[in-house]
């Protein structure tokens, strides 16, 4: 029997049932269970964690991470910080470094843990780089529990908040250029700023510069031993001895296919959700779903390395992530061509190479790399060349170190995770007004038209990242909506 029929023919009902076992829906499972009440989480996979798995993508003995691979946010994370899941086998590794930013052959910045010491050697901005991240860093808690929720919400501390949001509206070349005289701090500012996958030109594309920024120095950017894939193993590990079900393999069609629940949370993103809910979704509140837009997407690739990458510049071997973006002006002009609809000749690309603090994921002495860069939304141009160029540029010889290589155009990770629509990474486009309006304007953005139906995936606040704080904002709007009112 196929396995859509088997779950509509399941005669079990439960509190709560959720589509998708990425990080949101399996955070928003684990908080339901966590408050008693029964779970079922229902993947189209054979595997979970959607965006956060890992996978032998090349040659056997090498795992590479099939999406997500750094992690600040789930480290800063309020909600997964209070799920213990290093007791469900979730060690986090720092880097020396947590990041190398390349600005020509043999020459790069790097950002230390430490304010001080990244700034020390900034020369000129020395003071401007501390004065710009230490009062950050000193309040990361506050600031982390106020970015990682919706973006209109009354602050716990309104002055940080204001001081920060004041700092993060401005575009990031304008930041960059204001605070900074030299190229290296404003070279690192602009590919921290870029993960955002918005022009640097743009309003608010320094709040993801700055986040990243205070989350390098306040947590670091660790990745997981073994691979992101660790992260979904804690959750569902910790999701199951709660009693919690997770069925994997089953694609939902359609809302109706699902068994009986008091609640239902999607980790969809708007589109899909239109998709699946077909007429029960009222036409005013269909078109706002319709109208959600998705934004540039990605062209990544993983290798396996016979050898270590050979940097030219020392800083990068102690890096976990290396930006190879070159100038400000190059980082900005590439992600304006991205978000222009053009393919950027020298794309800012970002790679991390997980091995070099990660031993177990590769064949003793040999290596694993992953690299993306951005693209527009649907791109089915092949950027291997554009982004080999790129890394050779700064580390001349890589190519001889490929053992092989395994290449995702935007069709393919959205075949491997259907909430990648077209290619689009981020659950949505991180332009202001989505960032706000997420996925429309509300106060209470998980819930939907329909009544017990929510959304939790990263297309809803605070967006992307592993973090689980969709599914946990999402989980808490269901408990105080419907399943604690009527226990
Ligand atoms: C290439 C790439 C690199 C990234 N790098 C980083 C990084 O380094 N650090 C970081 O913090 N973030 C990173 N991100 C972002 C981060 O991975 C995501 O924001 C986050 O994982 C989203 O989690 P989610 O639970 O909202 O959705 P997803 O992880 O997308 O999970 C959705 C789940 O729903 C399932 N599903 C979809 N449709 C159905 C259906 N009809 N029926 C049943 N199941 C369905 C999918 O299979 C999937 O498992 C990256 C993302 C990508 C794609």
């Amino acid at each position: 029997m196929a396995k859509e029929s088997m779950i509509r023919r399941n005669n079990n009902s439960y509190d709560a049932v959720i589509v998708g076992a990425g990080a949101n829906g399996l955070a928003a499972a684990v908080r339901l269970a966590l408050e008693g009440f029964s779970t079922l989480v229902v993947e189209r996979n054979s595997t979970v964690g959607g965006s956060a798995r890992s996978e032998y993508l090349t040659l056997p003995g090498f795992l590479h991470d099939v999406c997500s691979a750094v992690h600040p946010l789930a480290l800063a994370s309020p909600f997964l910080e209070s799920l213990g899941l290093q007791k469900y086998g979730l060690e986090f590794i720092q880097p020396e470094l947590p990041v190398a930013h390349t600005i020509a052959c043999g020459i790069a910045v790097a950002m230390h843990r430490s304010v001080a010491e990244t700034a020390a050697a900034l020369e000129s901005d020395a003071i401007s780089y501390r004065r710009l991240f230490e009062p950050l860093v000193t309040k990361l808690r506050s600031l982390t529990s106020e970015f990682l929720r919706p973006i209109l919400h009354v602050p716990r501390d309104p002055w940080t908040w204001m001081r920060f949001s004041l700092a993060g509206l401005a575009p990031a070349n304008y930041l960059a250029k204001r605070r900074f005289a030299g190229e290296p701090a404003r070279a690192l500012f602009a590919g921290l700023a870029a993960h955002g996958c918005v022009p640097l030109e743009a309003p608010g594309s320094a709040a993801f510069g700055l986040v990243l920024g205070m989350l390098g120095h306040g947590t670091g950017w660790p990745i997981p031993r073994g691979g992101t894939q660790a992260i979904s193993n804690a959750l569902a590990a910790l999701l199951l001895s709660l009693g919690g079900k997770i069925e994997t393999g089953i694609e939902v069609r359609r809302l109706e296919d699902l068994p009986q629940a008091r609640v239902v949370l999607l980790d969809l993103t708007p589109h899909q959700f239109v998709q699946i809910a077909g007429e029960r979704l009222p036409a005013h509140y269909r078109r706002r779903l319709q109208r959600f837009r998705y934004g540039p997407a990605v062209f990544k690739i993983d290798y396996a390395l016979r050898d270590p990458i050979p940097w030219s510049s020392e800083i990068c071997r102690r890096a976990g992530t290396v930006h190879l973006g070159g100038t400000l002006r190059e980082v900005a002009a590439a992600e304006r061509a991205v978000s222009d609809g053009r393919h950027p000749e020298q794309p800012f690309v970002l790679l991390v190479q997980p091995t070099v603090w990660d031993p177990t994921r590769a064949p003793s002495g040999c290596h694993v790399a992953w690299a993306y860069c951005h693209v527009p939304n649907g791109s089915s141009l092949d950027m291997t060349g554009r982004i080999e160029d790129q890394i050779e540029r700064f580390a001349p010889g890589f190519r001889d170190c490929v053992l092989s290589r395994h290449m995702m155009q935007p069709a393919d990770l959205e075949k491997h995770n259907p909430n990648l629509i077209g290619g689009s990474i981020s659950g949505g486009a991180n332009d202001i007004a989505q960032l706000i309006a997420r996925p429309v304007l509300s106060l209470k953005p998980y819930r939907t038209a329909i009544s017990g139906v929510y959304l939790c995936s990263s297309s809803t606040p605070p967006g992307p990242g592993v973090h689980g704080m969709c599914g946990l904002h999402a989980a808490t709007t269901a408990l105080q909506d419907v399943l604690l009112r009527h226990r």
